[in-house]
């Protein structure tokens, strides 16, 4: 579905990623795996648009994507869950929902689609009117979930959803981006918190200065005790 080849992206004359290439197949769980710098941040911008690689490139469904804009990406069907979560903190649950359906395919959805995101998260639907400033760390990454699943997505990309969260809340996140997965959305699943992603994804990359330096079933990595000492900080 997505393959990633010989990216190389650079913030002026400072490299942030060499080389890259990957590959996340459709109905997987891909994870890619790194300590703070190593790039993940980087590479997924560049996936959705953000960013434009000094060469290399982005194929989406047989499609070049790495000279799109980011709004045709996420047409195509690409979602970015930003770390941080990044929510719109003077407006509401239910408006910060609406502006993941910016495109206008997913607009004209958009009353469906909210259905199907307060039956993922039922508690959003509780809270619909509420504002964004007043939830809880586990509550503002459902919206921010909530909002890419907004635009229609094939394949969704989450970029740290454990940020700020506690283990159990992360746990809860995990079991959500498994169930999307049962419904037929792909995940990219960026994280640093190794142990507990490894267990859900199929296949792992191990980004380190901005190389792939490992790729593996989750599992496997997780038994090597080499690697884990090596890549996984653990
Ligand atoms: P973190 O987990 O801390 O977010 P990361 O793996 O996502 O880290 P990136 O944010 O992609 O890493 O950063 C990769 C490298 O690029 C780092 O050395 C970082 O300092 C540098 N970098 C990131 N953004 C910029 C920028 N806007 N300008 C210059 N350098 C940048």
């Amino acid at each position: 579905m997505l393959e990633v080849s010989n990216l190389n992206v650079f913030y002026g004359k400072s490299q942030a990623l060499r080389d890259v290439s990957l590959k996340v197949g459709e109905g997987e769980i891909v994870a890619l795996v790194g300590a703070n710098g190593a790039g993940k941040t980087t590479l997924l911008n560049t996936i959705s648009g953000l960013l434009r690689p000094a060469s290399g490139s982005v194929e989406f469904l047989g499609k070049r994507i790495d000279r799109l804009a980011p709004y045709k990406i996420t047409k195509l069907g690409i979602c970015q869950i930003p770390e941080g979560r990044k929510l719109f903190t003077d407006m509401t649950v239910g408006d910060n929902l609406e502006m993941g359906a910016y495109s206008s395919v997913a607009w004209k959805r958009r009353k469906e689609t909210l259905e199907q995101v307060y039956q993922v998260f039922p508690v959003l639907k509780e809270r619909r009117k509420q504002s964004a400033k007043k939830l809880s760390g586990g509550e503002g990454q459902m919206v921010a979930i909530g909002r890419g699943l907004m635009s229609n997505p094939r394949l969704c990309m989450f970029d740290e959803p454990s940020y700020g969260l506690a283990p159990k809340l992360f746990s809860e996140v995990l079991e959500v981006i498994k169930r999307l997965r049962e419904q037929g959305i792909t995940i990219f699943l960026v994280e640093q918190n190794v142990r507990q992603t490894l267990e859900i994804a199929d296949r792992t990359y191990v980004l380190g200065n901005g190389q792939i330096v490992l790729e593996g079933k989750g599992k496997d990595l997780l038994q090597d005790e080499q690697v884990k000492e090596a890549y996984l900080g653990l």
